[in-house]
């Protein structure tokens, strides 16, 4: 019987990640090295280690950063904590922040205002969680996306919020259907909870987990390409499995070789909104030369998003005749 591989799409870089990588590119050219990074600008190895060769330099600390440096932060926002401590050392910011993040940090900040007590909903350790917590830190519940006996426990042990208004906003690169269950068992413990206006778990997540779903049924093993500290990557292979199909995270083809795919008739291959094509590639090519023949693609809907760059950047790059 033919070996398959069914790619789905879409699959890989999102918008938001495409337009950090761009800023970090273009700061490079525009300004030369060092250029300076607040946290690894998205979530891969390989796509950090590349900037790195080029001159961009990745700090938690902005203590490690000189006085006056151009700094960048990356695609998961930062806390106004952060943002002060960079005034404070005079360095100049560029702020490659997902436009979908700085969303979700203006909607906390404006249903704080207007004396709403917020749950949100995400991974407490997660640098995008930090930010958005940090906006308005006295108005927000962080709640933890478990299931099970675990959520019920944690649900039942939030502290009753003071006065009627509650609302809850998300994580953007969470587990669509865990995700709702959370949300299920909030609006059961708080009936008058609110729902944002617009779903804060961004369009590249639930498109790659769509698309996973509409495969996983089809293929008897899962390969998501990216790296283990890609929310959203670790979040495809929970989908795969849910559906019942085995799946691993595997960062590139040169970790493959641990895996048996012996049994192995038909694998999905898809990747998290931070991983670069080259390495879903490489993972294909070391499948072909391990019999699968047969490549097929399922798209579950064409993208077509993009984000501009920061107006200021923009302009300075104008100024330096760099194109964007
Ligand atoms: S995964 Fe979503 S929120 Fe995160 S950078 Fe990509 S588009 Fe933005």
């Amino acid at each position: 019987m033919t070996k398959t591989i069914t790619i789905c799409r879409p699959n890989g870089f999102c918008a938001g990640v495409e337009r950090a990588i761009k800023i970090v590119d273009l700061a490079l050219e525009a300004y030369g090295a060092p250029i300076y990074v607040n946290h690894e600008i998205v979530h891969n190895q390989h796509v950090v280690d590349d900037l790195a060769s080029k001159g961009a330099v990745f700090v938690d600390d902005l203590n490690d950063v000189p006085m006056g440096a151009k700094l960048i932060y990356s695609a998961h926002g930062v806390s106004p904590e952060v943002r002060e401590k960079a005034t404070t050392r005079g360095l100049e910011e560029i702020d490659a922040t997902c436009p979908l993040v700085t969303k979700v940090h203006l909607e906390a900040i404006r249903f704080a205002k207007k004396g709403y007590h917020i749950f949100l909903i995400g991974h407490a350790n997660h640098v995008e969680v930090i930010g958005t917590y940090g906006e308005v830190p006295d108005h927000i519940t962080i709640v933890e996306p478990v299931d099970g006996p675990q959520l019920q426990a944690q649900i039942q042990a939030l502290p009753q919020p003071e006065g009627e208004k509650t609302i809850y906003l998300t994580q953007t690169t969470l587990n669509v259907d865990d995700c709702m269950t959370v949300v299920k068992a909030l609006k059961h413990r708080f009936p008058n909870l609110e729902s944002p206006p617009k779903d804060d778990i961004c369009y590249a997540t639930s498109n790659r987990q769509n698309a996973v779903k509409a495969v996983a049924p089809h293929v008897d093993y899962f390969i998501v390409v990216g790296s283990p500290t890609s929310s959203n990557s670790r979040r495809l292979v929970e989908v795969a499995r849910s559906l019942g199909c085995n799946a691993d995270l595997i960062p590139s083809a040169a970790e493959m070789d641990s895996i048996d795919l012996k049994q192995v008739q038909h694998i999905g291959i898809t990747a998290g909104a931070s991983t670069p094509d080259i390495l879903v590639q490489g993972i294909i090519h070391k499948l072909k030369q391990a019999g699968f023949s047969e490549v097929k693609e399922s798209e579950f809907v064409e993208e077509n998003m993009s984000f501009s760059l920061p107006k200021d950047f923009r302009s300075d790059l104008a100024t330096r005749g760099i194109p964007v």
